[in-house]
């Protein structure tokens, strides 16, 4: 069975080097709608693949995006400078923010929150399927485990600046996602 979680963020980024001079050019934003998909062929004693309140770390990561600059890591220093400097939430990440590439980043982050996630319900075999980015009403990229071969990073590449540390409870379930 397949059930799916959707989260929202207001994001803002540039998406260099895209063939649109609006997109590639000019600081904007986009409300983004997160689809996540996750499946098991078992259900745990309470009928479900999972229960939602399990993904308490995966809202958290997805809200770290809110109200956040994206940050790609191949920007100039001076503008890499800029918005550290005038911006309190900045998330720094290894793939220029495009839907596509926040698709790939959820789904190695999201599989890594599931992966450390305590199960104690009777689940099993709890999968991350795929992960959707919607940037607009029209148009999402979908990202499913043989797409990470497009890309290579791991969590530690992923860096959230002290202003969007400072709303979480704690670093251990971010630190978990490198273990
Ligand atoms: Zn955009």
């Amino acid at each position: 069975m397949i059930i799916r979680k959707l989260f929202k963020f207001e994001g803002a980024h540039v998406v260099r080097n895209c063939s649109s001079v609006r997109c590639r050019e000019n600081i904007h934003g986009h409300s983004y709608v997160v689809e996540v998909f996750i499946e098991s062929d078992r259900l745990d004693r309470g009928y479900m693949v999972m229960d939602f309140t399990l993904l308490d770390r995966v809202k958290l990561l997805v809200d770290s995006f809110d109200h956040t600059y994206s940050l790609w890591e191949g920007e100039p220093d001076d503008f890499k400078a800029f918005i550290r400097r005038y911006n309190r939430r900045v998330a720094e990440i290894p793939v220029s923010p495009s839907a596509e590439g926040y698709a790939l980043l959820f789904f190695y982050l999201i599989d890594r929150v599931l992966l450390h996630t305590d199960f104690r319900n009777g689940e099993s075999g709890v999968r991350l399927r795929a992960v959707r980015v919607h940037e607009t009403a029209t148009g999402y990229a979908e990202a499913s485990r043989d797409d990470l071969a497009l890309v290579r990073f791991t969590a530690a590449d992923v860096r959230f600046s002290p202003g969007v540390r400072a709303d979480w409870d704690g670093e251990e379930w971010w630190d978990a996602l490198n273990r």
